[in-house]
């Protein structure tokens, strides 16, 4: 029986099991995959701070983890497949039939990434299909991919494939970018990338890989087909949420709404990071939500063990 049970092993959550196993609580992490979360996928960190030169984001996962470690927190690498949170004993079931019980529950799970939902980008997923510059980029050495997206991470994922690709396209569905005005800088002026805009991808083509896509232009409906290697897809996330439903109370887009004090619909139950329905998804937002997720569940333990 621990006293707390944290959700996922990302910024938010191993923040939130240093500051509970700090505060003495008996404290368990349940991690589908490796800990780091999302940020163990990105290249660098420029804007958590503490690191004026950046942080390569396994680096700064990984720091977050032996730290919680160091606090005496337990482990669980094993798939959160369902909840019962009602009582004052909440269970956790996993896949591999684990039941955890805890007096609160901290859920952290995060977010993965969003699909195009085009024909081929599911057949030729890990055959030129990625979603993971830093895990897939050194596969591309001299190669043409192209980069799907206009946010911070496309731009910034391009940045950084251009250090094994020989060009990288950018396909972007608008003309504007969502980027920041830096990043978007450093792309423009960055003599391997090239931009296509207000351009969709439609199909992506190949045999046992990727050999090119079917793209079209939005305003002039002109379709083409162009030669890639591969294309690396950052369209944004979506929360893992799935393990909730019907459980938590979520927004329309399935992100999980808390109070200010990060308290969902359940009492004792607390989100935290970017599974949670908030205004900006960073390293140093998940982290605050962690650190402040963790003192709640705190105070409420005590309550209810003075109860
Ligand atoms: P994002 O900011 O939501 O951008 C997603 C991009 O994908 C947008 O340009 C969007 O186009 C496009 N898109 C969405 N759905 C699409 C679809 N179905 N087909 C084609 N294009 C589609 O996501 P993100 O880049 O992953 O960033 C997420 C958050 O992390 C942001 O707050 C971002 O600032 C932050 N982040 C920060 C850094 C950093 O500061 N170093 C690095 C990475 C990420 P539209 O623009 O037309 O909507």
């Amino acid at each position: 029986m621990y006293d707390l049970a944290i959700i996922g092993a990302g910024p938010a959550g191993l923040t939130a099991s240093i500051y509970a196993a700090r505060a003495g609580l008996k404290t368990v992490v349940i991690e589908a995959m490796a800990p780091g979360g999302q940020v163990a996928m990105t290249e660098r960190i420029e804007n958590y701070p503490g690191f004026p030169e950046g942080i390569n984001g396994y680096d700064l996962g990984y720091s977050f983890y032996k730290q919680a470690q160091r606090y005496g927190t337990d482990f669980i690498f094993e798939n959160v497949i369902s909840m019962d949170l009602a009582g004052r004993i909440k269970k956790i079931y996993t896949n591999q039939q684990t039941i955890i019980e805890s007096k609160a529950v901290i859920i952290a799970a995060g977010s993965k990434p969003r699909y195009l939902g085009i024909p081929g980008e599911e057949k030729f997923k890990g055959r030129g299909v990625s979603y993971c510059a830093i895990c897939d980029g050194p596969f591309y050495k001299n190669k043409l991919v192209a980069v799907v997206g206009g946010g911070n991470s496309a731009l910034e994922e391009g940045l950084y494939l251009t250090k094994f690709a020989s060009k990288v396209i950018i396909i972007h569905r608008r003309a504007d970018f969502r980027a920041s005005n830096v990043i978007e800088k450093e792309a423009r002026n960055n003599p391997k990338i090239s931009f296509l805009l207000d351009t969709v991808v439609e199909e992506v083509l190949g045999d046992d890989k990727v050999k090119s896509l079917i793209i079209k232009n939005v305003k002039t409906s002109e379709i083409k087909e162009i030669n890639v290697d591969g294309i690396f897809i950052f369209i944004g996330s979506e929360p893992n949420t799935k393990f909730i439903s019907n459980i938590v109370e979520t927004d329309s887009q399935g992100y999980i709404i808390t109070d200010e004090l990060l308290q969902t619909n359940i009492k004792g139950v607390y989100a935290a990071g970017d599974i949670r329905n908030t205004p900006l998804r960073q390293v140093a937002t998940a982290v605050r939500d962690g650190a402040l997720a963790a003192t709640q569940a705190e105070k409420y333990i005590k309550d209810l063990n003075n109860i």
